[in-house]
């Protein structure tokens, strides 16, 4: 598996699939990125050293990720990030985590000392389709209150039982209230969740200015960011 790549366009970065324990949340009903976790610290941060090694710190930006959220990363990998940020001049860091982190976040951009843009892989604002069909645990009370913790939304598309109107809501929200957010079109995976082909075929056809819009990425395959097999 690939661990290290570099995302060129818009946001220059550098970016790292890191490995940890399994998601303290674990519950969407799409994901299987378990297959990436263990609870064998020492094992995980062996793997990520490597990782980690290939960073150069040429675009002063980092992306870490892993299979989860950034607190189940091993704590000494956490401390080897924070080096590597003050021995690379990093000045942004782009990390993950769950809404049921919310409370800590505080506590981790203060730990990085840098600059930092926390992605939260909420996959959809429509509630029944987010929680009924996909089982996110977001019980956020209003957009507001989701900026306030988190930078950055990863957004799902093309997923049965998800229509073209959910998807254009989805998209303008995420314009209206974020400076970053990312859109993964869903390949379907070991669990039972289907895609849908004709509502991706249409999302290609009519959202491809995304393609050019500085503060969306955009994984057509969930390999676009050059890591992994995997995408949050
Ligand atoms: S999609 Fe993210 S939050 Fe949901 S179970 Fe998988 S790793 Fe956890």
């Amino acid at each position: 598996m690939n661990r290290y790549s570099k995302i060129t366009k818009k946001i220059a970065r550098e970016i790292v699939l890191l490995k940890g324990k399994p998601c303290k949340w674990g519950k969407c009903t799409f994901c299987d990125y378990i297959l990436d976790n263990s609870n064998d610290e020492a094992y995980n941060h062996n793997v990520n050293v490597k990782a980690l090694e290939c960073i150069t710190g040429e675009y002063g930006v980092l992306e870490v990720i892993n299979s989860g959220n950034v607190f189940e990363l091993p704590a000494k990998t956490l401390d080897a990030v924070r080096g590597i940020l003050i021995n690379k001049g990093i000045h942004t860091l782009f990390f993950e985590a769950h809404w049921i982190y919310r409370k800590h976040l505080e506590r981790m951009r203060d730990y990085f000392g840098v600059r930092t843009i926390v992605k939260t892989g909420v996959e959809s604002f429509h509630r029944d389709f987010r929680e009924g069909e996909l089982n996110k645990g977001f019980d956020y009370k209003n957009i507001e209150e989701l900026c306030k913790y988190f930078d950055s939304v990863c957004l799902m598309v093309g997923i049965e039982g998800q229509t073209k109107d959910m998807i254009i809501k989805d998209i303008q929200l995420a314009m209206e209230h974020f400076s970053h957010f990312t859109v993964n079109v869903f390949v379907e995976n070991t669990t039972s969740i289907k895609s849908d082909k004709g509502l991706i075929q249409w999302f290609q056809q009519e959202f491809t200015w995304l393609n050019n819009e500085h503060k969306c990425d955009v994984l057509w395959a969930n390999t676009d960011f050059g890591v992994g097999a995997l995408s949050y």
